[in-house]
């Protein structure tokens, strides 16, 4: 099958499955092969024709940048680079540079979102479905018609943070153990509306929050991140840490182990 993606919808339960063999030639990269990454600076001209960018215009000085992805499942289907280090990661990037990769983030949802349905997602770790370990984040642009099932924001409970803008905090109908929402603390708009002065107390805020959530997981610690496309937006990490059994993947009913009133203490 030579085709990027096909949209396939079950005819009884309406349930939606992308059908996307080319992705299954994507290359896997370890973190080591710095050389053939093609996110790296220097390697640019590797087929992607690169379509927004924060930083300087000369070849190399972009800080954030973002490209095609190769092995779309979407009509659009981009990839934000979020620094030129390969290394770095939400874990170590400056509050700048965060600010930086949310702002991108909110260029693209804006420009996209008459378009379809503008989904931004972060894999980190192979657990999580990351293939190319330089930090970048996903956006897909879906089809208007796509039924997207996901949950509006839950009961703001179990709040172990705030900030100037926003809630952090551990919803106790979870699914996966370890979940944490962010929610703004201005509600009922969608991701286009965010203010620059979110973004830097977000910036600020975040990855403490994430290098708590790895003192809980370990080194290995692998985690998705979401931005909610619709009104009421919100950024949901998932920890990756379990693996789905045979009940799960059956009915879609979750088996949570973890009580989310005793982690959110754990992150405190
Ligand atoms: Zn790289």
């Amino acid at each position: 099958m030579k085709y990027f993606f096909d949209f396939r919808q079950d005819s009884l339960t309406k349930e939606w499955v992308i059908v996307a063999p080319r992705r299954a030639t994507r290359p896997e990269l370890s973190p080591e092969k710095k050389e053939i990454c093609p996110f790296c600076p220097g390697n640019e001209s590797r087929g992607f024709k690169e379509l927004f960018r924060i930083g300087d215009k000369a070849k190399y000085g972009w800080e954030v940048r973002v490209i095609p992805n190769k092995f779309p499942f979407a009509p659009k289907h981009e990839i934000v680079i979020h620094s030129p280090l390969h290394s770095e990661s939400f874990f170590t990037f400056s509050k700048t540079q965060i600010t930086k990769i949310f702002k991108v983030y909110r260029e693209r949802f804006k420009l996209h979102e008459k378009e379809g349905q503008v989904f931004i997602f972060h894999n980190c770790g192979r657990k999580a479905g990351e293939s190319i370990p330089h930090s970048h984040t996903q956006i897909a642009v879906l089809p208007k018609n796509l039924t997207l099932e996901i949950p509006a924001t839950p009961q703001v409970e179990n709040i172990f943070r705030e900030s100037k803008h926003f809630q952090f905090f551990c919803p106790c109908d979870s699914r996966w153990p370890g979940e944490v929402w962010v929610a703004p603390k201005t509600s009922g708009r969608n991701f286009a509306e965010v203010t620059n002065d979110e973004f830097e107390d977000l910036a600020k805020h975040f990855p403490i929050v994430l290098k708590k959530l790895k003192k809980v997981f370990g080194k290995e610690f692998a985690f998705n991140f979401y931005i909610y496309p619709l009104f009421g937006w919100y950024l949901r990490i998932i920890p990756r840490e379990k693996t789905l059994g045979g009940f799960e993947v059956g009915t879609n009913i979750f088996i949570n182990t973890v009580d989310s009133a005793a982690f959110a203490k754990k992150l405190a």
